[in-house]
């Protein structure tokens, strides 16, 4: 891990390194299995945050699994702008599915309060998030977030798929803000 990247005009520091992430995916993987084993469950990536670590979710699984990806967003640059768009791309059938949404980070829930019951009225047989990241403190809207990697505090990160206007998603360690 790098002891400081900058990424446009700001300086970040390692917080969560890479082992420790694929530690916390291989334990949530044992869980999915005994829960989900004969269900061939269906994960929903949300876009674009999520990507890498719903494809190491998804390596972690040995059983039956099938992954499709939505785009959602509520953010740009640093902070929330509130405006939540619809979801994009859903085109997979997820009625009678056991649906796990994948989402790179919770932070105040408004994401997720919108999206959940969205997919509710497709009628899935069951629907559960797993997060990379949960900042309970910035929560707003509650969210049940049934596998959760890592809390951590209300604080701007990047990288393992988190972006600062675009750059740092190809970090394979968490990085915070400097203070
Ligand atoms: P929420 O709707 O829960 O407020 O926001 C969720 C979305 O905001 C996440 O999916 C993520 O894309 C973005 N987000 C929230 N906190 C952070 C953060 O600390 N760093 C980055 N890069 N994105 C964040
Ligand atoms: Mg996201």
């Amino acid at each position: 891990m790098k002891e400081s990247v900058q990424v446009h005009d700001l300086t970040f520091v390692p917080m969560i390194a890479s082992s420790e992430i694929q530690e916390r995916i291989n334990a949530i993987a044992k869980v999915l299995k005994m829960r989900y084993a004969n269900k061939k469950p269906l994960f929903l990536g949300v876009l674009n945050g999520a990507f890498m670590f719903a494809a190491d979710l998804m390596r972690a699984c040995d059983f039956e699994c099938e992954i499709t990806f939505i785009k959602l967003s509520s953010y740009r640059g640093m902070t929330s702008t509130g405006n939540i768009t619809n979801v994009i791309g859903l085109s997979e059938e997820i009625k009678d599915r056991h649906v796990i949404i994948v989402e790179d980070i919770i932070d105040s829930g408004k994401t997720m309060n919108k999206l959940i019951p969205d997919l509710k009225d497709l009628a899935p047989a069951s629907i559960e998030v797993a997060a990379l990241l949960v900042k309970p403190d910035a929560m707003e809207h509650h969210v049940d977030v049934a596998y959760t990697c890592f809390s951590i505090p209300n604080d701007f990160v990047i990288g393992y798929g988190l972006d600062y206007d675009g750059l740092a998603r190809n970090y394979k360690d968490i990085y915070t803000l400097k203070k």
